[in-house]
Formats: C-alpha cells, sequence, structure tokens
C-alpha cells in the first residue's frame, strides 16, 4: 500500500475534552504515525496512512470522538509526503483567529464518582476529583487556548502523581487541566457567618456541613460558577428562615436532590425528563410535584414543605453536579434547597467579597480557593409535549456556539434585551452566546453584563465592528449601546425572538412568528408584545396584534395585574367601573379608582400595549387569583394550576384589520361563575387566535417570547400545531433576544 501524508482538522468543541489522547489511541490502533496538535482553529492531525486506513480513522472520529467533545466539521487534504518515526502529540500553538469553542461545565462523570467513593483510591472522598470527561471549564477559564496556564488552577503546583497521570497519554487525565488531589489541588475551607474559620476537631468539613444543615442552618456553598444558599429542603422553619433573611415571599425555590430515586419521592418524572436530571448538564429541571395538593402528602412521604414553592405544583429538582455536592449530598440523604446566592437584582456572587452582602442571610460559608473566573447560574430546562424548553441557558450549556444559515460579513456584537439578559459576538457563521446574565437594573449586575462582554472579546480575540441592540431607548442594553463607537443597528423585539428561533434552526425563507411576550418597544412608540408578524431576515410584516389597552402606572403594571384588569373595565364600562363590584374593582379604594379612571381617560402615565403577557395578568386579576405579584411569571404560575382540560370552548373576540379586539371575551368571563372554566377557556381563546389569524399563511409557523414558557399554553398551541417551531437552545424568553438581533439585518451577512 502506498503512504501519504494527510492533514486533518476537526473543528468544534474538541479541546480541553480528551481529544488528542482521543487521537493519539487511535494512532496505536491504525498503526500510523504523525502528530496531533490543538490550535485556535480547534485540532490539527497530520497523518501518514494508505487510503483505507485513512478512510477508518476519519470514520472512527466521526463516531468514537470523548463524550464531551462536539464535532462540528472534519476536512483533509493531502500534503507533500513527509516521514515520521511515531505518533506524538506537540505542544500548543497559537494561530490567529479562535474558532474554537471552550466546552461548558459538564458534571461529574461515572467513573470520578467512583473512584470518589473508593476507599481505596487516592481521591477517595476528594471533593474536586475530575478527568478529561468531566468537571469545570468555561468558570476557570481566564483565556484561550485551553491550558491549565490559562485558567485558575495555574497557581495550583502539580504533585508528581497528579503529573503522571497529566502527561500520560494513555490515562483518563492526560491533560486535564483541572486536576489535582489531596496532595496539590484547591481544598475546603467552612467559615462562620463574619468570616472565621470554624474549627473542626476531629471531624472534616463534609461532615461538618451536613450536622450544620441538619440543624436548621443556612449555608452558603461555593460550587462551580457561583455559590448556592441551601438548606434543608424538609426543614420548613430553615426554609420560611431563608424566605424571611432573603425577603422573598413566594418565588418558588429549586431542590437538589441526592439521585433519581430521591427525586422520584417529589416528582413525577417521565423518561426524557430522567434524561434530562441525569444528563453531564445536571439543569435544574422543571418538575410535576406529587407531594402539593394533599395534606397527607402522596404514598412516597410527607407533604411537600409549602415554603418550597407555595401555591404552585411545578418543583425545579437537580442533581448533584460536583463532587463536593455529591458527598454532602449523600452524607446528609436529604433533599437540599439550592437557590442561587445573589442579591436581588444582581448576579451571581463568585468571591467571598461579592458574598459579604448576603452578610445576614447565612449561618456558614464552605469555602474553596479555586477562583471563579466566569460566573454561570444554573440552567432551567422543561419538557413540554416532548419538547426540551431551556427557560435559563447557563451551566452546561454556555457558552455555546450556534452555527449560522449564512456567513456574517461583520463582526457584529448583540446586547440583547434588559430582562434575562445575555449577549452574544456573531463572526463568520458562528454566534457564541453569553450564559445568562440576569436583569440589567442595577449597577451590580451592569458590571456583570459589560464584563461578559469583555470575556466573549477577551476569550475569542474578538473585536467588534458594529453592535447590535434593542429599540426602547430605556433599556440600560441600548443606552450602553448607543456609548459605543461603532456602526449601530436597532432591532425591534419581537422580530428579534423570531429570529432567534430561525437562526437556531437554520430556516432561510418566510415565516409566520407569533411572539406572546411580557412588553417589548414597537415601531410605533407603543409596548407590543402580542405579535402576529411574517419576517425573514431582511424584514417583517407585522400582520396582527391585540388590540392596545392602557398599562395604569407604566412600569406598576407590569408587578400589578389588577392595573391592567381595571383599564380593561375601563374600556369596557367608562365611568361606571367606579360602581361595579367585582374581584379587580375590590383590589383598590374607591379614591384609588377615581384616580385611575382619570389618568385613564387621560392617558396620564399610561402607555398602550398588544401585551399577552399583560392579558394574562388581567385575567388573573378579574378571576380573583392575583392582584399584585411577588415574582415575574407569578400570574401565569397560578393560572396552570386552575386550568382543566375537561374543559371545552373558547370566548368570543373579533380579528379586523389586523387587529384582535378582545374585549368580548373578558365580558363573558365576568359572567362565569367557575374560575377553572373561565381560565381553561381563556386558554383555549389564546390558541383559537392564532388558529384564525395563521389560517390564510402557507408559512412555517414559528413560537417565541416569555409567554410560551406557560407549559399550559404551549401544550395546547402545540397539540393543535404539532409542526410549530420553536427554539429548543435558547430560551423563548427574552434570553434569546441576542442571537435574533444578531441576524436581523441583511446587509451584514452574504448569502
Ligand atoms: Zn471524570
Ligand atoms: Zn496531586
Amino acid at each position: 500500500m502506498v503512504v501519504f501524508t494527510y492533514k486533518i482538522t476537526v473543528k468544534g468543541t474538541v479541546q480541553g475534552v480528551g481529544f488528542r489522547p482521543f487521537i493519539y489511541a487511535l494512532s496505536e490502533r491504525y498503526l500510523v504515525t504523525g502528530t496531533v496538535t490543538n490550535n485556535s482553529q480547534g485540532v490539527e492531525i497530520i497523518l501518514n496512512a494508505d487510503t483505507l486506513t485513512l478512510k477508518q480513522f476519519l470514520t472512527a472520529i466521526e463516531y468514537e470522538y470523548p463524550p464531551l467533545a462536539l464535532i462540528e466539521e472534519v476536512s483533509y487534504s493531502q500534503l507533500p509526503y513527509k516521514p515520521f518515526n511515531q505518533f506524538k502529540i506537540i505542544q500548543t500553538e497559537n494561530l490567529g483567529d479562535i474558532t474554537v469553542n471552550i466546552p461548558p461545565d459538564m458534571s461529574i462523570c461515572a467513573e470520578c464518582e467512583t473512584e470518589l467513593f473508593d476507599p481505596t483510591n487516592r481521591r477517595y472522598g476528594y471533593p474536586f476529583i475530575t478527568c478529561t470527561h468531566c468537571g469545570v471549564r468555561y468558570s476557570i477559564i481566564y483565556d484561550l487556548p485551553y491550558d491549565r496556564v490559562n485558567t485558575s488552577m495555574k497557581s495550583f503546583k502539580m504533585c508528581k502523581a497528579c503529573e503522571a497521570e497529566y502527561t500520560n497519554p494513555l490515562d483518563r487525565r492526560y491533560h486535564a487541566q483541572p486536576i489535582g488531589c489531596w496532595e496539590c489541588g484547591p481544598t475546603l475551607e467552612l467559615m462562620n457567618n463574619v468570616g472565621q474559620v470554624v474549627p473542626l476537631n476531629s471531624t472534616n468539613e463534609i461532615d461538618k456541613i451536613v450536622v450544620l444543615l441538619k440543624e436548621g442552618n443556612i449555608v452558603a456553598i461555593k460550587g462551580v460558577g457561583g455559590y448556592h444558599l441551601m438548606c434543608d429542603a424538609t426543614n420548613e422553619e430553615a426554609i420560611q428562615k431563608l424566605r424571611d433573611r432573603k425577603q422573598r415571599l413566594t418565588k418558588p425555590f429549586a431542590i437538589m436532590v441526592k439521585n433519581i430515586s430521591m427525586a422520584r419521592e417529589w416528582a413525577t418524572i417521565n423518561e426524557k425528563e430522567e434524561a434530562l436530571l441525569t444528563s453531564k448538564e445536571r439543569p435544574i429541571v422543571l418538575l410535576q410535584s406529587v407531594r402539593v395538593g394533599t395534606t397527607k402528602g402522596s404514598a412516597c412521604g410527607a407533604p411537600q414543605p409549602t415554603g418550597i414553592a407555595p401555591n404552585i405544583s411545578r418543583i425545579g429538582l437537580f442533581l448533584p453536579y460536583t463532587p463536593l455536592h455529591l458527598l454532602i449530598l449523600k452524607k446528609l440523604n436529604r433533599p437540599l434547597v439550592a437557590t442561587s446566592a445573589n442579591v436581588t437584582d444582581e448576579p451571581i456572587c463568585t468571591n467571598l467579597e461579592d458574598l459579604e452582602k448576603l452578610q445576614g442571610v447565612y449561618d456558614y460559608v464552605l469555602e474553596h480557593n479555586r477562583d471563579i473566573v466566569n460566573g454561570c447560574d444554573d440552567s432551567v430546562v422543561m419538557i413540554v409535549k416532548e419538547q426540551h424548553i431551556i427557560l435559563r441557558r447557563a451551566r452546561g450549556y454556555a457558552p455555546v456556539s450556534i452555527k449560522l444559515p449564512f456567513e456574517l460579513k461583520h463582526n457584529v456584537l448583540a446586547l440583547g434585551a434588559n430582562q434575562k439578559s445575555t449577549v452574544a459576538i456573531g463572526f463568520k457563521n458562528q454566534v457564541i452566546l453569553s450564559p445568562h446574565i440576569g436583569d440589567l437594573n442595577s449597577i451590580g449586575s451592569m458590571e456583570y453584563f459589560k464584563q461578559n462582554i469583555e470575556n466573549l472579546k477577551r476569550i475569542y480575540k474578538f473585536e467588534p465592528e458594529m453592535v447590535v441592540y434593542d429599540k426602547h431607548p430605556q433599556y440600560e442594553s441600548s443606552k450602553y449601546a448607543k456609548s459605543l463607537s461603532l456602526e449601530k443597528i436597532e432591532v425591534q423585539h419581537h422580530y428579534a425572538h423570531i429570529l432567534g428561533v430561525m437562526a437556531e434552526k437554520q430556516i432561510r425563507g418566510k415565516v409566520f412568528g407569533v411572539a406572546f411576550d411580557g412588553t417589548g418597544y414597537g415601531d410605533d412608540g407603543k409596548l407590543w408584545g402580542g405579535e402576529f408578524m411574517v419576517c425573514d431576515y431582511d424584514g417583517y410584516e407585522r400582520i396582527a396584534y391585540l388590540n392596545y389597552f392602557k398599562l395604569l402606572g407604566g412600569a406598576k403594571a407590569i408587578k400589578e395585574p389588577r392595573r391592567v384588569a381595571l383599564s380593561l373595565l375601563f374600556d369596557l364600562y367608562g365611568e361606571n367601573v367606579l360602581t361595579l363590584e367585582n374581584q379587580t374593582t375590590q383590589a383598590f379604594s374607591l379614591t384609588e379608582l377615581k384616580t385611575y379612571f382619570i389618568a385613564w381617560e387621560k392617558g396620564l402615565n399610561a402607555p398602550e400595549s398588544s401585551s399577552v403577557g399583560r392579558l394574562f395578568d388581567a385575567v388573573a386579576s378579574l378571576l380573583g387569583i392575583c392582584q399584585v405579584m411577588s415574582f415575574e411569571g407569578e400570574s401565569g404560575m397560578m393560572m396552570e394550576e386552575l386550568y382543566d382540560s375537561s374543559v371545552v370552548g373558547y370566548y368570543s373576540f373579533v380579528y379586523e384589520n389586523g387587529k384582535i379586539d378582545f374585549l368580548p371575551m373578558i365580558k363573558e368571563m365576568l359572567d362565569e361563575n367557575n374560575t377553572t372554566i373561565a381560565i381553561s377557556k381563556f386558554f383555549h381563546t389564546l390558541v383559537e387566535m392564532i388558529v384564525v389569524v395563521y389560517a390564510p399563511y402557507d408559512l412555517p409557523l414559528v413560537l417565541s417570547g416569555g409567554v410560551f414558557q406557560n407549559r399550559v399554553l404551549l401544550g395546547l398551541v402545540l397539540e393543535r400545531f404539532p409542526e410549530a417551531i420553536l427554539s429548543n437552545a435558547i430560551p423563548p424568553n427574552d434570553g434569546g433576544i441576542a442571537l435574533g438581533q444578531l441576524v436581523a439585518n441583511s446587509d451584514i451577512y452574504t448569502r
């Protein structure tokens, strides 16, 4: 056989995931000589092989790649013949443009877990055990290429034993950058709430923490992308203490459970949900609780403490994803409330200095000395009708690149919206989305926002030529965009929502987009959010929308469903509302009613809106379910609880000249004396609106916007339109906006 020299290039997530040792092992199997190296493009292999062996080698790459790798492209070319004596892994080089992906932080792998609990293993009980197939990545990276010197592990000098593993191409820890052991790696430290080290006497940190948790203490535990506040999830008092101290009234808490069988004691879990819970990403999965709604609890155990998710039967569960969490949960053998440690409206705390702002909330801190470079929250996912819906895209998923169906002409920076902010950078046919940043309502979160932009720029050696941002003049992200000396493009909020789905799904042609949302700034300066549009990458046509209604008190109306409902009552009955007796009017004093009537009549501080999100709120108020919300989305969640699938029919509405008049529905709803029927028919009416408006169009149906986080509504729409397209890799809420913005102007790409 004639041997030639070939160059194979592999692009995708191929660094820091054991790709080079995998290639090395293949070279031994196929008895070929040459080299393998990481570069900024991915992995490059030079190979001396005959044509048949080359084919086998390529097939093996395609089918056998390591668990954390993600291959986007494999290409090869023939080079002039060059002899090699052996196969060698060579030093990392840095070659110009960075197109390689950073691997996200992954949960502990099965092999490391076995070693963790094996008393004969030298890393027995070591809370930072890891290997090439698992553990932290993104959260510890300062820079690419992904090498130990470019991570927060650089300050830990490997011991002889670790180094031997690190340098052996056939070892599971070959070039695993974060490895360490009892001898040389990061260590734990237990502190009280004023930063003093707690004496351990004859016990260790894990055993001590377990005792403290059992006693009902609140402990801040440093994890992968930040700290969690944790307490015993079976201890009603401890949970209430956490709520009181954090001033978090009713917003549900996520629960970390020991394993899948403990998860089953709390929720019904189908096959898809189990796969998600145990996946290497280990997100928080929203599930149906089995312990709510009965005072006795289920056959599985006691009732769920009400403090976990008051009045809501959905529960967010997740499994331990680090060796540290595993050690604690195994010993404790109880579920833990696990909520991100952050000050309201601020990003997750990533160091002790940040955490001090929460002094008074926690009783103890379990600290470790591996720095968190890039903060990252837990991801939140749910399954609706077999579809994977990501509500918060962070740990395990971020930063993952998304391939576009075309090439961008320029380097583009997209700044997203204002709530659930994410930012994105785009170059060539690649987009890198930051993890969830949060709401841009504080100085702290704006700093975190800018830091995320800087991180992406630094790591990907990216210089933007253009900035795209939301049309809303009051968004902090828009203000920031205007401060940059770059070419600027404003993008309408709901258009960006639909474009985000199109980009993720690589759709090229026109679509019919339905954006049901909270509020977003419209082209006419009104607050849109019940939008039907035909779009492609060149632009969009607004086909229909909900008739405008007034949001009494502007931003206040977003938190107070009663204000929106009152406005609809004024639309229906004018001044007569002042003498009406119903759930909404009872939530106001007569003086308030009079004041708001004047505001409504004169349009004072009463911006007009077409938002479906606000319509949900109005319905919740009119039916007496929720007058003032204590967290975003509360009214919708409470309405999910009351939906009854056995109810049929929908209410009246009028669709004329591109406007949907829904006031007939409100009128009929007020005459309904059964709340469950009213709510169920309300959901059906929304579906019917889509049916009617979409009917004349022969285009793919695309759904986006925060309202589609509502499990009941989304389920009903998918039942009616099983072929509807929605995003699975980016959130339907404003977390998906940045991706849409990036592709929003045809001038920025060549077809
Ligand atoms: Zn491992
Ligand atoms: Zn070591």
